[in-house]
Parts: structure tokens; C-alpha cells; sequence
């Protein structure tokens, strides 16, 4: 956990970096904050309105000009993500950093009555979608001379709960994944691959999973986006196949 991080102002300066689910909750965070340390972002996800209000902000702060890419990653195929590539490689050339952010929390129900189709969903969401998009990316992110893949976890990845359903066996497959391929790229040595739990955030998923909760008993998506910034920037390069945690473990 790096939540007392302070980056240098330009830390992520003629950085190239893909956010999805960028027009809400943690993803739209990220993406103003990698901005406003210098990043060029790419701004993907399924409503192009909060894509366009998340664009206009970076705008209006004096960020470098950011791209849109709609996306819904329910439908997408591996046609779109060639494509997204193919226009990625066209306009940059490379790709310097992937935040996997994106995710779809389902329903938290009894495993016995869990519909198979809303399963299918947020496994296709939160593990298959980000997988195959890695791999269109690959050959972008190994022309980048540092890159960073930063996939989001949860406590749930790492430790099951009851009625947490495919949403914590989504988030424990991200935990496999990234092992896997931060071992097949370890040798590159110019690119990395970890998993990240933001913990308790005030969105609208957490919101969501805990109706009861008071929202402002916890932390907004600004404040945990140091270990973000750390993991996106040069100060992770050693780091490879490794969890993070974006906040400290609850007292
Ligand atoms: P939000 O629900 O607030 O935001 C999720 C984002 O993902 C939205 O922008 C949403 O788009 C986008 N998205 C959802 N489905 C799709 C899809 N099919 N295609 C493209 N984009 C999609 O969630 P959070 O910001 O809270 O969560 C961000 C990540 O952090 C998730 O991976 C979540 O699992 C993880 N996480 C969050 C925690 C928390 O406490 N908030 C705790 C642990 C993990 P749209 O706005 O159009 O719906």
C-alpha cells in the first residue's frame, strides 16, 4: 500500500495510458489524476456521455488531450480489441500503461440460486474481456520501454464470501491471471503486470453491495489513487506479478 505516495507533478509525462471504465467511480478518477500528472489517457467505456463529461474535465484542467474509445466489454469481441490496437498503434504507437478498471459486481445472492446468464456477464466483464484486450495489446505495450498493467482485484479475489458469487471467482481468476503472465514476461524486463485492490471506495458499486453503509465512512476515489499513481509510474519498475493494496487493512 502506497496511499502516502507523492509523485513528482510530472510523473507520468508522454505516458500513453488506457483506463477502462473511465466515466465513473474509480476508473474516471484514475483517469483525471493520471492526466493531471502529464499522461496522455485513452478513456474506454460503455457511456460515451460520461465518457465526454470525463474528457471535458481533463480538457478544462489543462491536461494533454485525451482519446475516447466506447466500448462495451459485455458484447466485445476479439475483433474490437485488434481494432482498438490497430487505432492505438495509428495514433501512438505504443501503449505505456493498462488499468484494467472496469467491473460489473452482478448480484450478491445465494450460490444455489444464482442465474447462470448474470454469471456469464460478470465473468465476461471483469476477466474475459480484460484478457483477450491484453492480448491485442501485448505488441503495444512491448513498445514501450517501461509499461505497466495494473488489473483490479478485491479482498473477495483473494479471500471468498459467502453470496459473493462470480464477482469474487471473477476477481480470484484476475489473481491467476496476472501471475501467469507477469512470469511469461518477467525476462522483457521492460514490462509489468500486478494486481491492485482499491478496498472500500465511495462509488456507486460499493454503494451497491452495501446499501446500509454510510458513504462518507469511507474514503472518495481521489484518495486512494496514490498506490495508482506509483504502480503507473517508474517508482514500481522492479515489481512484477505482485497484489497491491490501495489502502491500509481496516484497524
Ligand atoms: P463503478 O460501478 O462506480 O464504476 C465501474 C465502471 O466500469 C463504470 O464506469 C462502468 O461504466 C464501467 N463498466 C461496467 N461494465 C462495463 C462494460 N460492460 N463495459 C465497459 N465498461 C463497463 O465501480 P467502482 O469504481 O467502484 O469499481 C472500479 C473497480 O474497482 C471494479 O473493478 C471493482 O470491481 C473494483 N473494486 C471496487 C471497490 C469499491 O469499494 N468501490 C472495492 C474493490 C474492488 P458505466 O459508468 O457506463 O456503468
Amino acid at each position: 500500500c502506497k496511499i502516502d505516495y507523492q509523485p513528482p507533478a510530472d510523473l507520468l509525462k508522454e505516458r500513453v495510458i488506457l483506463v477502462t471504465g473511465a466515466g465513473d467511480g474509480i476508473g474516471r478518477a484514475a483517469a483525471r489524476t493520471f492526466a493531471q500528472h502529464g499522461a496522455t489517457v485513452v478513456l474506454l467505456g460503455r457511456t460515451i456521455s460520461k465518457l465526454e463529461a470525463v474528457y471535458d474535465e481533463i480538457e478544462a484542467a489543462g491536461g494533454p488531450q485525451p482519446a475516447i474509445f466506447p466500448l462495451n466489454l459485455e458484447g466485445a469481441v476479439l475483433k474490437d480489441y485488434h481494432d482498438m490496437a490497430e487505432t492505438l498503434d495509428k495514433e501512438f504507437g505504443r501503449l505505456d500503461g493498462l488499468l484494467h478498471n472496469a467491473g460489473l459486481l452482478g448480484r450478491l445472492t445465494p450460490f444455489e440460486q444464482y442465474n447462470p446468464e448474470l454469471w456469464d456477464q460478470v465473468m465476461q466483464v471483469n476477466i474475459n474481456g480484460p484478457i483477450w484486450m491484453t492480448q491485442a495489446l501485448l505488441p503495444l505495450l512491448k513498445a514501450s520501454a517501461d509499461a505497466s498493467v495494473v488489473f483490479t482485484s478485491s479482498s473477495v479475489g483473494r479471500k471468498g464470501r459467502a453470496y459473493w458469487g462470480a464477482y469474487a471467482v471473477s476477481k480470484f481468476a484476475t489473481e491467476g491471471f496476472v501471475q501467469v503472465l507477469a512470469d511469461e514476461v518477467e525476462h522483457l524486463g521492460t514490462l509489468r503486470i500486478n494486481s491492485l485492490n482499491p478496498g472500500a471506495t465511495r462509488t456507486a458499486m460499493r454503494k451497491s453491495a452495501y446499501p446500509g453503509e454510510d458513504p462518507m465512512s469511507l474514503r472518495p476515489p481521489e484518495a486512494i489513487l496514490p498506490t495508482y499513481l506509483w504502480l503507473m509510474g517508474p517508482d514500481s519498475r522492479a515489481h512484477n506479478g505482485e497484489m497491491f493494496d490501495a489502502q491500509p487493512p481496516k484497524a
